[in-house]
C-alpha cells in the first residue's frame, strides 16, 4: 500500500463531527461526538469530566469516498475544557485527546481525509427572500447559508 503524504501541516484541524467511542482500562466506556480532528488527535464533547492522562482505546468512523472507515488506536487526555477552566470558550465542554499508536495505514488514511475534507464540505444555498434553493457551495456539510436569488434582485431593485 502506498503511504499518503500530507501536504498539510499535521496540527491542521478540521471540523467533525463524528461518532467516537472511547473504552478505559478501567471498565468505563464512553460514547460521544467529536467535533473537531487533526492527524495528531481530536476534540471529544462530553460532559462527563475526563482525568489528564487517562488512557483509552479509541474508536471513530469516517465517511470516506463512499465508505466507512474505521480507525482505531490507544489515546490519552491531553487537555480538558469544562466549567470556569475552559481553555477554548468556543468549543463545548469536553476534551482533548492525543493519538499515541496509530498504526501507519490509519495515519495515511487520516491525513489524506484531512487533506480532501475542504472539498468534501458542501453546504446549502438558499435565498433568504424567496426561500429558493441556490444549490451548494463549499462549507460546513449539511448547514445552510443564504443568498438573494436572481428573480428576487431583479423584483427589489
Ligand atoms: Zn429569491
Amino acid at each position: 500500500m502506498k503511504t499518503y503524504k500530507s501536504t498539510k501541516s499535521t496540527l491542521e484541524r478540521i471540523l467533525i463531527e463524528t461518532a467516537v467511542h472511547c473504552d478505559f482500562l478501567c471498565g468505563e466506556q464512553l460514547s460521544g461526538l467529536s467535533s473537531d480532528l487533526s492527524v495528531g488527535g481530536m476534540y471529544l464533547k462530553t460532559k462527563n469530566v475526563l482525568a489528564i492522562d487517562k488512557n483509552m482505546s479509541l474508536s471513530f468512523y469516517l465517511p470516506f469516498k463512499d465508505r466507512k472507515i474505521a480507525i482505531t488506536c490507544n489515546a490519552r487526555v491531553a487537555w480538558t475544557n469544562y466549567k470556569c477552566e475552559r481553555l477554548k470558550w468556543d468549543y463545548p465542554p469536553g476534551a482533548g485527546l492525543e493519538f499515541l499508536s496509530l498504526s501507519s495505514q490509519d495515519s495515511s488514511l487520516l491525513s489524506e481525509f484531512i487533506d480532501s475534507y475542504d472539498e468534501l464540505k458542501k453546504m446549502n444555498m438558499t435565498c433568504a427572500w424567496c426561500g429558493k434553493g441556490l444549490g451548494m457551495r463549499k462549507g460546513p456539510y449539511g448547514t445552510t447559508s443564504h443568498g438573494i436569488c436572481g428573480q428576487c434582485k431583479e423584483t427589489h431593485s
